[in-house]
């Protein structure tokens, strides 16, 4: 029947039912097949691949195959939904599917078609504990189908990084791989490379790595050499600057301009020409002290503490150890506190990770909350979100916001309803924006004698975090998780027997093999009905000598894979203790589990409470998705304060006169329908300001973009080169040619004086090493093409001059310097050049001040900058080649002179 109501969502799936309808027709006759002719597909699609490229055209037969193999491995159809969830991310799009809907199978579809290529797929997750739960379990299916799964943790070394990433399929945070692609490029031999090119990656949970990490570039640092009396001299000149007439104050921006007057009077301060000039800027310096003497107050925006400046949060009034504000404002203020100035660090690398992700030949993602942020996606990522219909439909029950008057009052509110749904027994998650708030909600669950489960997100806790996580659905279980906690765990009501099992498992090995065994175990039950099977374990194990010589880690380990292996039914191992302990335990918590799931069905399922409305409104629902997976029942509700940053900060004003009208008490609230349009703009307004800040990072870091390419690429050909000399000849003859032409137009001006020609000698002899009089002949007797041809053919002799005495040295010895000495110039030119590319970013905010657009102005200085490094380099190169003199040791080092 003709529908006018259609539901857009399942617009897609009408657009490819058909393709689904295929996959699902061919894995249905894939059943009656042995499991050697379903691994045959692999080597079967490959030869295809050769005579035809196109993936499309075999996508369904493909599709088909991973779908039969997880039948048969894990004993899981995918759902159509799946299906047609990796169509589109095998499209490049991004798809937003919901908390639970089961991506991480979904990925292996398009994982799979695109690994039979031969140029890897990287799989991307937002820590180490996914990384490796997802290529451990996906693995299978890759393993099963002839194809090789990589892995890359943290601390992980070169040679292990560089075998990982061969592989076809590779699971990786996206800091190791960001990391490790600037490292790549830093790298001073070849056999250090670990990477190998970027074909397509799948980025799980791609809002949180795309969007909220998207702030702060990824960038590798190292000691600089600056010294701080910058900052102490600045300090002194900033008392003497008057306000108003030196200087200006923008108090809302929290910015200070220097007026006309009083940049004169820096410049005769310090005595220097001008106090922008990008090789001893100062300006950068002057501002910053102007700033912490003006803008920056004690014990409101800091406090110094143990001769030390910390920082206070501007939102909660939280002091921030470690924390440093940057671009040298830290400085300055320690200068103004008259506290040790401490170093900074200088840049070595770096990148936004909008660029990194842009270097992907083709790029998917999937997340539960994306969809608010398509536009995004769209302008920088140049891909579409996409939402796929939920299996089942959602049954969850958002109930409305509850605002309060005063932040106590919303905080014992919440702490009520913990306190009820404690009492009828009903699973509750609470979400709290950071640790302080965490902690005073868990203060008072202690003083109503409630027990919790407290989760902060910190990176060493995430493997802990994300077990509690998956139990946070069993009855009477309160939890309280700061919002990234447990992301990419779903929550299972009733508990997930399978995770239950395995860390009991793992636990009593710990207690009883090693004798650090100090997990909690308090999230368990245990009961005598457990104890009989895992004493026998131990018992058994005792005197077997499986664990003799294995260290700790080994032994972890080695329980693990028995685990894992459960999961092939077709491998079921009874001789093995561990996994038929485990098959005895998991029979038990899967029964104890569907008990209360049952119960925790008919009481309403997962609760979701929100304390705070977040900085957008993906991270709210990102917090309400972890309810009402599957099918399943759940509800959400907010608790607001007038108080709250959001409201405060972004127009709490309209609110609370609308209260004080209606003269409502401290301790009720008002169900939030009539504020919802303030509420909801409020948040857009932080959204947009986020995104400007996203954005005009990107605009900048395009720019630094463009010219990381060029440089990563003739860096790429050297270090790939085994014959580095016509690269240095190129230089130096670019570098002639460079002088010559601008000879010639300098000599073609009116106002052309011997002085010039002076400073074309002076160059010419300081990086040809000709003496002047052979200078005066040339350029007397021959015209500007034939001095070209005569310098080229010097730089050539002297070359093949230096080339045989160095080869007479030491065979081979002259390649190996030449590539070492052209990489080392590159890579210095280049940090200095993004230094200056810092500071220009700097001043150009000052400088163009009501003029012209700002980023207009510093593209344009961004490429002169770039043009004199170029230039810089090949100079240097040919002054090496033309002057340096090599002094070889008796030891045989080298040293240049
Ligand atoms: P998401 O990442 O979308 O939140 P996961 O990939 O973590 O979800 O999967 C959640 C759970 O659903 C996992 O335990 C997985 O085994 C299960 N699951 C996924 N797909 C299916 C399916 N087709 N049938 C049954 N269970 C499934
Ligand atoms: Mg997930």
């Amino acid at each position: 029947m003709f529908n006018i109501f259609t539901n857009p969502n399942h617009k897609i799936k009408r657009k490819h039912q058909d393709t689904i309808n295929e996959i699902k027709v061919i894995a249905s006759n894939m059943k009656q097949w042995d499991n050697y002719k379903l691994q045959q597909q692999t080597s079967k699609f490959k030869k295809i691949l050769i005579n035809d490229p196109i993936l499309d055209h075999i996508l369904p037969e493909a599709f088909a195959t991973v779908k039969e193999t997880c039948r048969r491995l894990f004993g899981i159809e995918l759902f159509d939904v799946q299906l047609l969830g990796g169509i589109i991310l095998n499209q490049g799009n991004i798809t937003e599917m919901k908390t639970g809907e089961g991506k991480t199978l979904t990925a292996t579809l398009p994982a799979y078609l695109n690994a039979l290529t031969g140029h890897g797929v990287h799989i991307v997750t937002v820590n180490d504990y996914l990384a490796k739960r997802d290529a451990e379990w996906m693995g299978q299916i890759y393993e099963f189908l002839d194809l090789a799964t990589g892995l890359i943790q943290q601390n992980m070394t070169t040679y292990a990084r560089q075998a990982n990433y061969h592989k076809d399929i590779t699971y990786v945070t996206n800091s190791e791989l960001g990391f490790d692609y600037l490292r790549d490029n830093m790298a001073i031999e070849q056999s250090n490379i670990v990477q190998r090119g970027f074909n397509f990656c799948i980025i799980d949970e791609v809002d949180s790595i795309l969007i909220d990490e998207a702030r702060t570039p990824l960038i590798i640092s190292g000691p600089s050499d600056i010294s701080t009396d910058k900052y102490t001299t600045s300090n002194t000149l900033a008392k003497q600057l008057i306000r108003d007439e030196h200087y200006e104050i923008d108090e809302k921006a929290k910015n200070v301009i220097l007026t006309d007057p009083g940049i004169i009077f820096c410049e005769q301060f310090l005595g220097i020409p001008n106090i922008y000039q990008l090789e001893e800027p100062w300006a950068q310096y002057i501002l910053n002290a102007l700033k912490a003497q003006n803008i920056f107050i004690k014990d409101r925006n800091y406090i110094v503490k143990a001769n030390e400046v910390v920082i206070v949060d501007e939102f909660t009034g939280r002091i921030m150890p470690g924390r440093r504000w940057s671009d040298g404002l830290h400085q300055a203020i320690e200068a103004k506190e008259k506290v040790t100035v401490q170093q900074e660090n200088q840049t070595l690398a770096s990148i936004t990770y909008q660029n990194f992700f842009l270097l992907y030949k083709k790029m998917a993602g999937m997340t539960g909350t994306a969809l608010t942020e398509s536009q995004e996606f769209e302008k920088i990522y140049k891909t579409n979100v996409i939402s796929i219909p939920t299996h089942k439909k959602c049954i969850r029950l958002d109930l409305p916001d509850l605002v309060y008057k005063k932040e106590y009052n919303k905080w014992l509110a919440i702490a009520n309803e913990c306190y009820d749904m404690y009492q009828i027994g009903r699973p509750t998650l609470i979400g709290t924006t950071n640790v302080e708030k965490s902690e005073l909600l868990a203060k008072l669950l202690d003083e109503y004698k409630l027990p919790y489960n407290l989760l902060n997100a910190k990176p060493e806790n995430v493997e802990r975090e994300s077990q509690i996580i998956a139990q946070a659905g069993k009855s009477k279980t309160l939890t309280i998780a700061t919002n990234m906690a447990g992301r990419g765990t779903d929550i299972i009501l009733g508990g997930n027997p399978q995770q239950f099992s395995k860390l009991i498992i793992i636990q009593t090995i710990k207690n009883s093999f090693l004798n650090n065994g100090q997990v909690k175990t308090d999230y368990y039950q245990s009961s005598s009905e457990i104890k009989d099977p895992l004493d026998k374990m131990i018992n058994h194990l005792k005197y077997n000598d499986t664990f003799k010589n294995m260290t700790a880690n080994q032994i972890i380990l080695y329980t693990e894979n028995c685990i894992i292996k459960h999961n092939f039914n077709n491998i079921s191992d009874n001789n093995n203790i561990i996994h038929s302990t485990y098959q005895e335990l998991y029979q038990i918590y899967h029964q104890n589990c569907s008990y209360d799931k049952d119960k925790v069905i008919q009481l309403g399922g997962l609760h979701v409470i929100g304390t705070e409305r977040h900085e957008s409104r993906r991270i709210d629902n990102q917090l309400r998705g972890r309810a009402g997976r599957q099918g399943d029942p759940g509800s959400s509700r907010f608790f607001l304060s007038l108080e709250d940053n959001l409201l405060r900060i972004f127009g709490g004003d309209k609110i609370l006169n609308l209260m004080d009208t209606l003269n409502i008490d401290d301790d009720v609230p008002i169900e939030s329908t009539i504020l919802n349009r303030s509420l909801n703009n409020a948040q857009k307004k932080v959204e947009s300001y986020y995104y400007d800040i996203r954005k005009q990072l990107f605009d900048y870091d395009e720019v630094l973009n463009n010219q990381r390419q060029a440089i990563y690429a003739e860096r790429n050909r050297i270090l790939n080169s085994t014959y580095v000399r016509d690269c240095i000849l190129e230089y130096g003859e670019s570098t002639i040619d460079e002088i010559i032409n601008f000879y010639i137009q300098e000599t073609n001006k009116n106002d052309y004086s011997s002085k010039q020609t002076q400073i074309i000698y002076n160059k010419l002899q300081t990086i040809l090493n000709l003496p002047s009089e052979v200078l005066d002949n040339l350029f007397s007797n021959m015209n500007p093409q034939d001095i070209k041809l005569f310098l080229c053919e010097q730089l050539h002799i002297t070359y093949d001059l230096r080339e045989a005495y160095l080869e007479q040295l030491r065979p081979g010895l002259v390649r190996q310097l030449e590539k070492y000495y052209l990489l080392q110039q590159i890579d210095t030119a280049w940090q200095e050049h993004l230094e200056k590319m810092a500071n220009l970013r700097e001043s150009i905010g000052w400088r163009s001040y009501g003029q012209q657009d700002p980023l207009t102005e510093y593209k344009n200085e961004a490429f002169t900058l770039f043009i004199n490094m170029i230039t810089y380099i090949r100079e240097t190169v040919s002054y090496f080649i033309m002057r340096s003199r090599l002094v070889i040791d008796p030891d045989k080092t080298i040293q240049q002179s």
